[in-house]
């Protein structure tokens, strides 16, 4: 902390650069071909007639470099961070800053920069973060108590959100880096983790002291490529340069597929990459439309055999159903309004019960071997459907559509009643 307070405050110079490189600088532009400056808010009439095709335009008043942006909106906010690379007492320091800029059409822009969080990294390797605190909202980087002080903080995934972002141009670097190899760019990686890595990983100064610059940021910031260490040194041995590291990894992985040696040089070094990837990449694409293919078949029989079966099963139904209640079909009572009657196969337990929206059918009734199952109706109408227990005698249950019951419920229990005797004949008999 007393290190981090001797530190400059963030100058003007570096604000002014933030503001110019890494913000977007925008013209609206309306359909009468109007664009208003989103920096300085001067409005003019656009000369270029084949409107679609302007895509950057220069403002007149102020000079900036503006893209055109086809927008109603009215105001235009940005939020952005931008790193300083510095050095104090023997400790390098990544200083994080966040850049804010409003734009409403017509007014000049606002801006705003605060710093928020600096990355110390000790001559040993470890990390120590200063920052500001932030408001709830656990991983939202936007929100920041910027009255807050800067203090130490203890390690949060945000810290390195965050510094992924652009660096000011000039960087100071402590002399250790510069002789691991370091001449001033971070090679597409950010500062912080290139040089925290540079400082902690012998094979970040490999790599960088061989000059495999494209494979630098991809080695760093993902796991991918680590694990490709032993391919990875036999491409500096053999002077091999890799100039595309996504091509070259995903051409490494289809080696891997294929059970190709990743430690011979001459696969790991094709002469032609593209042509090598390509030809691989297809073959496994090849492949994979096979399999597609293949899965897709298997799926469809196993369903068309699943029908088959299902169909099968009815049918065993059906005909379990006519052995069982047989002797009960032809059973059928009347009061001169409700009348009741057996159900009379499967197909009339699925009518029923799709009809009354209950669970006769799906719940197989028509399995089960102690029980009439009656339909009550009035007409051709579905009252209720009634399970009587051969065993008791007894109404199991009645119920009406949705399992309801209806007002008719009694007068249908009554009418089982006075008819359980020419029931109980149809068992002896
Ligand atoms: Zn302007």
């Amino acid at each position: 902390m007393e290190l981090s307070r001797r530190l400059n405050p963030i100058t003007d110079k570096q604000v002014q650069w933030a503001y110019a490189h890494c913000l977007e600088h925008i013209a609206y532009r309306t359909a009468k071909n109007m664009l208003t400056c989103g920096d300085c808010g001067h409005t003019w009439k656009s000369e270029s007639t084949l409107g679609d095709t302007l895509c950057g335009c220069t403002c007149p008043n102020c000079g900036k470099t503006l893209e055109v942006k086809d927008t109603r909106k009215r105001t235009f906010r940005q939020c952005c961070y931008f790193c300083v690379v510095t050095v104090c007492k023997g400790c390098q320091v990544i200083r994080i800053v966040m850049v804010k800029a409003d734009s409403r059409k017509g007014n000049a822009m606002t801006f705003f920069s605060k710093e928020v969080a600096q990355r110390w990294i000790m001559p040993d390797g470890k990390v120590i973060t200063v920052a500001r605190l932030r408001g709830l909202g656990f991983t939202y980087k936007d929100l920041w108590i910027f009255e807050s002080e800067m203090e130490v903080r203890p390690h949060h995934a945000i810290y390195d959100i965050i510094s992924h972002c652009e660096h000011y141009p000039k960087v100071r670097v402590l002399p250790i880096f510069r002789r691991n190899g370091f001449k001033g760019s971070f090679h597409n990686a950010t500062p912080f983790r290139f040089l925290h890595s540079l400082l902690t990983d012998s094979k970040v100064e490999t790599l960088l002291k061989a000059k495999q610059y494209a494979v630098l940021s991809r080695f760093i910031h993902t796991y991918d490529m680590k694990r490709k260490w032993n391919s990875l040194k036999i491409c500096i041995r053999n002077n091999y340069m890799i100039k595309d590291a996504v091509m070259w990894n995903d051409y490494i992985e289809l080696l891997e597929i294929y059970h190709k040696d990743t430690r011979n040089a001459k696969y790991v070094c094709p002469t032609d990459l593209k042509a090598e990837h390509d030809r691989l990449s297809a073959r496994r694409e090849r492949e994979l439309e096979r399999i597609r293919e293949k899965n897709e078949r298997e799926r469809e029989i196993a369903e068309k055999e699943a029908k088959i079966r299902e169909e099968e099963r009815l049918r065993k139904d059906e005909l379990l159903y006519a052995e069982m209640k047989g002797r009960f079909l032809d059973l059928a009572f009347s009061d001169g309004m409700i009348n009741l009657h057996v159900l009379q196969n499967v197909q009339e337990f699925y009518e029923e019960g799709k009809a009354m929206n209950h669970c006769v059918f799906t719940n197989g009734y028509y399995k089960k071997e102690n029980v009439l199952v009656f339909s009550a109706r009035i007409g051709e109408k579905r009252i209720e459907t009634v399970e009587l227990s051969l065993e008791t005698m007894q109404v199991v249950q009645s119920y009406g559509i949705y399992n309801s019951i209806t007002e008719y419920h009694e007068q249908i229990i009554r009418l089982v009643k006075e008819n359980v005797r020419d029931i109980q004949k149809r068992m002896v008999a």
